[in-house]
């Protein structure tokens, strides 16, 4: 079997392929680093807190989709969701811990509970060093530098051009995440994306006929960095707000829930400019404060001490003075339609993490993605190894 990119979802699909015993290539456009699932800072949810659940992780995830998610990949995404956290730490993955040895839960935007499992602030790389080092010791094939560029349906398996080479699968594993970096680009916006996040592997698909949803609903980050000038489009982690920061106008007055969903608060954010109280950075641009004053310095320490770094060696301490923000594009909540193995409108292939669309529908919660690729890259790694070797 082919998977296709090497971010998180892909690399999860290609370990639990590769070690439940598929003959796996993993092409990726650039080198295995290059993705978003390594910038990813905030975290991963799984109902750990007591007195949560999985089914109160899915009712979160329904209610912040404003009811437009698919139930069943919602109920696969959150029902995994613990042990899909457990996979990953015996794949070495060390989720930051309190003293008395549970894991350091955070609430985030539009969840009832705290259910935020945190590495420091640098989750997402934590996850994919973690997976690719699994991936690399294995005997599967990596081919870097290998786009996929054309997908073909010959006799009954597909047939893939990947750079200069081509490639013979039983099944095809598409884990080439979004596009919000070309689209940003197209509405001269900022991103939090990295540049490979350009959405072609997608459009490839859709030529092929595969069934999509949600394609329009893209994803404002409510928390985009707006100044000094070298931490515009940085993404500030949405658990400065779980660990107290507030977002406030000009007049210093708070306008929102700062812990609401992603796009309430966004929302909130543009309307407050466009009512004349937000602030306007010293190169011109819109803005809202973030009083990062409020977060202890314990906190800030053990669960943003990145975060810290970047606007300390930029000149400014959160902790002492308020940071300048405004939402950012940041997320494809809509994509290929699967079902809960993962599987495409297409025979023999599979999509999963940012590419896939319904788990999320319309408005994704903080924290989900990194889950959703584990979730569906395990599952679409099984099911499509399943198939090939049928
Ligand atoms: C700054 C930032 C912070 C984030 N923070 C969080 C967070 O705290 N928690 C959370 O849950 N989510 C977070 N997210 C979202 C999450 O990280 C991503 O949605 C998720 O990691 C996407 O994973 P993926 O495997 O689907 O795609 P990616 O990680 O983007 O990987 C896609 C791969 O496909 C490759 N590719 C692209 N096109 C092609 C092609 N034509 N041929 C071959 N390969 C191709 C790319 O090079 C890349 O290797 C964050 C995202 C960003 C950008």
């Amino acid at each position: 079997m082919l998977v296709i990119g090497s971010g998180a979802s892909g690399l999860a699909a290609a370990v639990s392929a590769e070690g439940a015993g598929g003959r796996v290539a993993l092409a990726t456009k650039g080198s295995l680093q290059a993705n978003n699932s390594s910038k990813a800072q905030g975290g991963i949810q799984a109902s750990f807190g007591a007195g949560d659940s999985p089914e109160q992780h899915a009712e979160d995830v329904w209610r912040s989709s404003h009811e437009t998610a698919d139930r069943r990949l919602a109920e696969a995404l959150t029902g995994d969701g613990p042990g899909a956290i457990h996979w990953l730490e015996e794949l070495g993955v060390e989720f930051t811990r309190e003293e008395d040895g549970s894991y350091r839960l955070a609430r985030c935007g539009g969840a009832s509970a705290k259910r935020l499992l945190q590495v420091g602030d640098r989750t997402g790389h934590a996850i994919t060093k973690a997976l690719r080092e699994a991936w690399e010791a294995s005997s599967g094939t990596s081919l870097t530098n290998a786009p996929l560029h054309e997908l073909t349906q010959v006799n009954g398996h597909w047939r893939a051009r990947v750079g200069e080479r081509q490639v013979e699968a039983a099944t095809v594993v598409l884990a080439a995440g979004g596009r919000c970096y070309a689209e940003a680009e197209r509405r001269n916006e900022l991103s939090t994306n990295h540049p490979n996040a350009t959405g072609e592997v997608t459009t490839l698909a859709l030529d092929l006929g595969a069934e999509a949803r949600d394609l329009d609903a893209l994803q404002y980050h409510p928390n985009g960095g707006a100044w000094p000038p070298n931490m515009q489009g940085y993404s500030i982690p949405e658990t400065t707000r779980a660990y107290g920061a507030v977002l406030l106008n000009a007049h210093g007055e708070e306008f929102t829930d700062s812990l609401g969903p992603r796009d309430i608060v966004s929302q909130a954010i543009f309307d407050e400019v466009e009512a004349g109280r937000g602030v306007t950075t010293p190169d011109g641009r819109p803005a809202v404060c973030l009083d990062t004053t409020r977060i202890s310095e314990a906190d800030a320490e053990v669960s943003l001490p990145y975060m810290l770094r970047r606007y300390r060696g930029a000149g400014i301490d959160p902790l002492r003075q308020q940071i300048l923000t405004y939402p950012v594009l940041h997320y494809q909540n809509g994509g290929l339609v699967i079902d809960t193995d993962a599987r495409t409108t297409l025979d023999g292939v599979y999509a999963c993490g940012e590419i896939a669309g319904g788990a999320h529908g319309r408005n994704r919660m903080m924290g989900n993605s990194l889950l959703e690729c584990v979730v569906f890259g395990r599952r679409a790694g099984k099911a499509a190894r399943e198939q090939a070797s049928a």
